[in-house]
Formats: C-alpha cells, structure tokens, sequence
C-alpha cells in the first residue's frame, strides 16, 4: 500500500540532496578528522566548513556550534553541562511542564543531584507567559529552558521576550528548538539565545545526528569524556557523513524557508476547516496562530486515539497521537494535560504534521479516512 505520511514532527525523509551530499563521506573519504595525513585533515576541514556555515545561518560563532548525537543529546549536553559548572552561583532552573522528555527528564535528573527545578504550566493555549517567568526566579536561578516550538500542539514560545527578561535577570537562557528550526527563522542573537538544541532528522537530514549552540560567554562542564574532539568539549570521533548531511540540510530549509511554510499552512488550515466543518465534539488543541505551520492537534470526543492511529494505519496514513515517544502507551499526553485539556479529550488527540512531499490529494484522502474512521468508532 501506499504510505502517506502526516507525521513530520516525529522525523522526516532524508531529502535526496542531502543523501547525495552524505554518500562520498562512507567509503571514499572516511578518514579520521583527527588524524594528521591528509584524507584525515580534509575531513576535519570539512567538518569545520560545516560548523562555518551552521554558525552564519543561526549567526552564531563558529566556536559556539557544537556536534552531537541528537536533540537529546544536545539537550543533555547544555543543561547538564551549564547546571553544573554553575553550581556554586546557584541550583535553581525554571522550565516548562509541556518540554520534550529529554529536558524534562534531564532536569528531573539534575534533581537528584541538589537541583531544585520549577516546571511551569503555560496558559490554556499552550503558550507559556513571561511575566510567570520572571516571579519564578530567585536569587539562586541559574538557568532557564523553555522550548521555541511544542512537538505535539505546535504553539511557538515568545523565546526572543523570555531571552531578553533572563539576560536582564544575568540568567543564562536555552530553548530546545527541535521543532522550530526548518520551519522558523532562528537568529541567536536577534531572539537573545543563550543556548540552543537541534535535531537533523526533523528537517530532513540524516537521524543521529545533532547541533548543540552554546554562547562562548556560558561556562558548561563537558558530559561526555574521552578525547579532544568539539573543542575539548564532547569527545567521539565525528560522524562526518551526517555532519555533512546535516548542514546540507539546513541549507536547504534555510534556502525553502518561506516556500514550505506557505505549503503546510495551506495544507493544514484546509484539513483543520474540513474536520471542522465535517465533525462535530471536537477539540483543537493549542493557539490556533502561535503554532507551526505544518502541525495541527485535534481531539475527538469519544475516540480513543490509540484505536485511531490503528485504523489509520490500515488505510496506510502514519499519524500521531501525542508524541512519537508516547504512541502505544495509553498514558494521556503530558502536554495536553498540562495545558489543561480533560482526560478524556487527551487521551483521544490526532496529531497531524505536515511537509514536503504531502500534497492536496493526500490530505483529502487523510481527510475522508479520519472522518469515516471517528465515524465508525465513536463511542
Ligand atoms: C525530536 C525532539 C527531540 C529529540 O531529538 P532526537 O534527535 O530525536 O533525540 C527533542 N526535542 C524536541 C522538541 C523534539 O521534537
């Protein structure tokens, strides 16, 4: 059967411009960037050509851009690595209630080691407030992490304000922005970035692959030791192919920036009328203009979501619902929850991502399935 794919936000294609890029890097220049002849060095050229040209498109310096596994990754590598080399100015951070496991359970870890941290909610749209912020620090704040986009209800954090009131408190700010890169421009400077997580395989670059930014002027311990690989600071020798694929990639969604976002919009805001207009005790989940573009997030009364995905899955259309990381666990979403939606509607949200390759055709298809299967399975 022919698979339609609506689930951007858990990962995409690999782009073939980006496949094409990657693939001299396996078995024809596969040298070690650390060793000191010559396929070796041009690697490590190559790999800092990368860094070049990630650091101008988040204008950042060069020396701020950091290679890593994964978005979890980085995510692991900032907060930890900022908490604890500035535990002797203080222990407390301050993030959100509706961030990616990797954060949340990072700073839950950081808890077991004399962190204490204040998990906020945002208002009933999903967008957490900036003044709720500032009366939540202390004198012994050292960090705050809020996310740019929301992987399942798609609302975009005011990051640029938030970044501006830590900055003025001498706070040292980090948004995971998985979700937002590929689909937002993201300037550190302009929107007052301490830090920053990304993720290759949203945009279509290669997965296990990750950028961590890190101001120059933030001291961080290094998490991962071993040898004298990202400026001393992560060791592992570097996966050059998905480096290059992963900075290929960018480009591109860098270069298609307003293209795609008119795309999806498209594609979204006519599924979203059409369910609409079509299904009645129905639910839309988060800001309906503060959100990605591509993302839509609907609960469907009396639908169990789990039993959704199945059915939409036998008509050949990958969905979501709630996070990729939650899909099979009948667990309501932590982010629905925390926005404050009732159980019931939680645990019966569709999560829609669009991108490339998705088209008017499909999403017709997507749209007739989805309302024959609630339809058919309502309780
Ligand atoms: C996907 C995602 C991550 C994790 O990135 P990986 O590269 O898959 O580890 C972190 N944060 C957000 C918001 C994400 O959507």
């Amino acid at each position: 059967m022919d698979i339609k794919y609506f689930d951007h936000s858990a990962t995409t294609p690999v782009d073939k411009r980006v496949l094409q890029a990657m693939i001299p890097y396996f078995s024809e220049k596969y040298g070690n960037p650390s060793s000191t002849y010559s396929i070796g060095k041009e690697n490590k050229e190559t790999i800092n050509l990368c860094r070049l040209k990630i650091a101008n498109i988040l204008n950042a310096r060069v020396n701020e851009i950091y290679f890593t596994s994964s978005g979890s990754e980085s995510d692991n590598l900032i907060i930890k690595g900022i908490a604890f080399a500035n535990k002797n100015k203080g222990n407390h951070i301050i993030t959100t209630k509706i961030e990616h496991p990797a954060v949340l359970n990072t700073c839950k870890k950081l808890e077991q080691f004399g962190f204490r941290v204040t998990y906020l909610a945002p208002k009933p749209n999903g967008i957490v407030d900036v003044r709720d912020i500032e009366r939540n620090i202390t004198s012994k704040t050292i960090l705050i992490s809020v996310m740019y986009a929301n992987n399942e209800i798609g609302t975009i954090q005011p990051i640029s304000e938030i970044g501006k009131m830590a900055r003025k408190n001498g706070i040292y700010f980090h948004t995971d922005a998985v979700q937002a890169i590929g689909n937002i421009k993201i300037d550190v400077k302009k929107d007052n970035i301490g830090a920053l997580s990304v993720s290759s395989h949203k945009f279509y670059g290669p997965k296990g692959i990750g950028i961590a930014y890190i101001n120059e002027k933030i001291p961080f311990m290094r998490i991962q030791d071993g040898g004298h690989q990202e400026n001393d600071k992560r060791a592992g020798t570097e996966n050059v192919p998905a480096i290059v694929g992963m900075t290929k990639a960018l480009e591109i969604s860098d270069s298609e920036l307003v293209r795609y976002n008119k795309h999806l919009k498209m594609l979204r805001d006519y599924y979203v009328s059409e369910i609409s207009r079509r299904i009645k005790y129905i639910r839309i989940n988060g800001d309906t203009e503060k959100r990605l573009s591509g993302n839509s997030n609907i609960s469907f009364a009396g639908v169990e979501g789990a039993k959704l995905l199945y059915e939409l899955d036998k008509k050949g259309i990958c969905a979501s619902s709630g996070s990729a990381c939650s899909s099979g666990f009948l667990n309501p979403s932590h982010v629905l929850l925390a926005i404050g939606v009732p159980k019931s509607f939680a645990r019966s949200s569709l999560r829609i991502s669009f991108g490339k390759s998705n088209n008017i055709e499909d999403t017709k298809y997507l749209i007739d399935s989805v309302e024959e299967i609630v339809n058919r399975i309502r309780m």
